[in-house]
């Protein structure tokens, strides 16, 4: 029998380990985190954050308007947490705040070109929350004249290097459905790669065969925030079809979960499917000071260490690269 000495050695895993466990734990931690530090120092940092956040404003599509915010204090607050995950050899982070939630792409290249964290933004619009930041424009036209304008951003000279929709638990309703057309339509035509907030995992089977009904591959769909879907079977399903699966969210609540998501799926053989990072950040508008802006470094400092040494390349370097491109 195995006793189980109720040792927690990282924050917020609630399955103790033993003794012996934990050390293993905490070496690998240790040998890992001066892995890490010893390739930033050589100037290489090269892992990427493919789901996080600067800035959300969820007032509304209707009332979201420029000046709402100070966005020099914006840059103050998040400077220092960007500079602290390049430490870590953070090299680009993914800002997933889509349009009319407060998108801002002056201020991420002023603070890309600050820190030298790559900060990548979107194009698209969030369908999720019952339609609340999706302006009337988008209620009226087609999913064809959605991805016109869509196409037309990846021209701006800030350049967008991927699409960010959201869309509702499934079945999905008809506004949700066009704005995965009109994702599927620019994405097949840009190259660049959809990545749905999604409420479940009907949602995002249904989402799959839109998807593929616009001859789009499902390599470029990404299913964000597939940790909601407690079913490991529909995880299993959409990363056999060639889908990305995105467990997002880690933070020290939820670890364990996050943990048993990826091992399920890398016992699959499954592991090249898989994306993990942190939903976290962000500036809240309207709260003072920006509220509780949560930093980028837990998934490095805490949960890679869990994870098998060679799983991490794969999901810090590779699936990134091959899910958004290089
Ligand atoms: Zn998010």
């Amino acid at each position: 029998m195995i006793l189980k000495v109720g040792f927690y050695p990282f924050r917020g895993l609630d399955a103790p380990f033993t003794r012996r466990e934990s050390y293993h734990i905490s070496m690998r931690r240790r040998e890992f985190l001066w892995g890490m530090a010893g390739a930033a120092s050589v100037g290489k940092p090269s892992s990427v954050l493919v789901h996080e956040h600067v800035l959300v404003d969820f007032v509304g599509a209707d009332r979201i308007r420029p000046g709402r915010y100070d966005r020099d204090e914006v840059f103050r607050i998040a400077r220092p947490k960007l500079e602290e995950v390049k430490r870590f050899g953070c090299q680009r982070l993914l800002e997933c705040t889509p349009n009319f939630l407060g998108r801002d792409p002056e201020l991420l290249a002023r603070l890309s070109d600050v820190t030298g964290v790559e900060i990548w933004s979107n194009t698209g619009l969030y369908g999720a929350a019952a339609h609340k930041f999706v302006p009337s424009f988008a209620r009226s036209e087609s999913a064809r004249q959605l991805a016109k304008r869509w196409i037309a951003e990846t021209r701006e000279p800030w350049r967008p290097r991927f699409i960010k929709i959201g869309v509702n638990n499934g079945p999905l309703d008809e506004l949700d459905r066009k704005l995965v057309r009109a994702a599927a339509i620019t994405a097949r035509e840009t190259g660049l790669t959809i990545a749905s907030h999604t409420g479940d995992g009907a949602a995002a089977l249904e989402q799959l065969e839109i998807v593929a009904a616009e001859r789009t591959s499902l390599a470029k769909f990404v299913w964000v925030h597939a940790q909601n879907e407690p079913d490991h079977a529909v995880h299993e399903k959409v990363a056999r079809a060639g889908a990305w699966v995105e467990f997002d969210g880690i933070g020290s609540k939820t670890a364990a979960h996050h943990l048993e998501c990826v091992r399920f799926l890398a016992a699959k053989g499954l592991l090249s499917r898989i994306l993990i990072s942190q939903d976290s950040g962000w500036y809240h508008v309207g709260e003072p000071g920006g509220g509780d802006f949560r930093g980028y470094t837990y998934l490095y400092s805490d949960f890679l260490p869990l994870l098998e040494p060679a799983q991490i390349p794969v999901l810090m370097f590779d699936n990134p690269r091959a899910a958004f491109g290089a």
